[in-house]
């Protein structure tokens, strides 16, 4: 099992040597959980993928505590840059920039563009900069499960595999960050709960929804080669069969031991219809859509450790924070 270290002072400064001299250690962030190594080592950045069992063509998001760190890493020098992280930073939002060469290539699976981003989690800040270099980080998690929002979740599938975790409490998002691809015309390639409406408000500019990294290599059959069959389109999916159903409809359930997650809590008319046997979970009370993207990767993995023969969800509305969970869901579903 790893360690848990917590935000105390001395934790904090060995969380900061651990990194600097090139270890793992699994730290807390505002989005989901991440597995973190100095960015410019690039031997602790192979033991990332191999601790997760990542493929190569999968590059990761480097965390940043300031500005300059930034500047050392990327051409920062488009316009759109300036306003989003203006706006957005420290904060869910990453952005995909031209890299600087003394960005290894294996953080950026090659590419001539490296993703960035700023967190706001105040302990992830104090791990920075108690580490004092750049920190590639990809969720924290066996590469296809469910992504981890509680140290727990990080111990429970990585535990084995890694030394040392810091425990920030849950996560306050609870789905991965936003990512943009900053250009003249920007794009969307993840969504998160930094809407596309936040950004085009502040851009000024329309923001076209692109393909993720991993979606068009798949399009390429011989990029792809590195991806097992059903490696991709499975991501962030529970053992336990995922299947969904239109927001706002009843969903059609004819085997018995399932479980049904509502977006919102219902009435007992309503649960009243469902099969006998079949339990009913909810994601917010209301549902508040920033609330069932905290939520959702947390139940997700309840359920997996429960013994239901199938799990259905109701989608969110698919608009504003809607969107990421639809998009998250829909690939546990695949
Ligand atoms: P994770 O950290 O596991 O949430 O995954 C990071 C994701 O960021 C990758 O799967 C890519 O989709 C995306 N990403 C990272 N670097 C780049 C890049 N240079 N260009 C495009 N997408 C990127
Ligand atoms: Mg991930």
């Amino acid at each position: 099992m790893a360690e848990i270290l917590t935000a105390n002072e001395t934790d904090i400064a060995r969380a900061g040597t651990l990194l600097r001299a090139g270890e793992l250690v699994a730290v807390p962030t505002e989005t989901v959980y991440g597995l973190a190594a100095n960015a410019f080592c690039e031997i602790a950045v192979r033991n990332i993928f191999s601790a997760k069992g990542r493929p190569f063509i999968d590059p990761l998001i480097v965390h940043v505590h300031s500005a300059e760190q930034v500047a050392e890493l990327a051409d920062v020098s488009h316009p759109f840059f300036k306003k989003l992280a203006d706006a957005f930073w420290p904060g869910p939002l990453t952005l995909v920039l031209p890299k600087k060469d003394r960005v290894p290539a294996i953080v950026t699976a090659g590419e001539p563009t490296v993703a960035v981003r700023m967190p706001a989690h105040p302990l992830m800040r104090e791990i920075l900069r108690a580490a004092g270099v750049p920190l590639a980080a990809p969720s924290a998690n066996p590469f296809g499960y469910v992504s981890p929002t509680t140290a727990q979740h990080v111990q429970d599938s990585l535990g084995e595999r890694i030394p040392t975790i810091v425990d920030g409490g849950a996560c306050a998002c609870g789905v991965e960050s936003t990512i943009v691809f900053v250009a003249d015309e920007p794009r969307l390639l993840r969504p998160g709960v930094i809407t596309r409406e936040n950004l085009e408000a502040v851009l000024g500019v329309p923001v076209a929804t692109e393909k993720g990294h991993l979606e068009k290599l798949a399009d390429d059959a011989t990029a792809g080669a590195q991806l097992a069959p059903g490696m991709l389109k499975k991501h962030y999916s529970p053992r336990i069969p995922v299947k969904l159903f239109a927001h706002g409809a009843f969903p059609q359930i004819e085997c018995a031991g399932c479980a049904v997650v509502f977006q919102a809590r219902k009435n007992p008319e309503i649960l009243a219809k469902l099969p006998a046997g079949t339990q009913c979970f909810w994601l917010s009370e209301d549902g508040d859509a920033a609330e069932v993207a905290r939520t959702v990767f947390a139940l997700l993995r309840r359920l997996d450790g429960e013994n239901f023969s199938s799990v259905f969800i109701e989608k969110a509305p698919d608009s504003g924070i809607g969107v990421a969970v639809n998009d998250r869901l829909s690939r546990a579903a695949n």
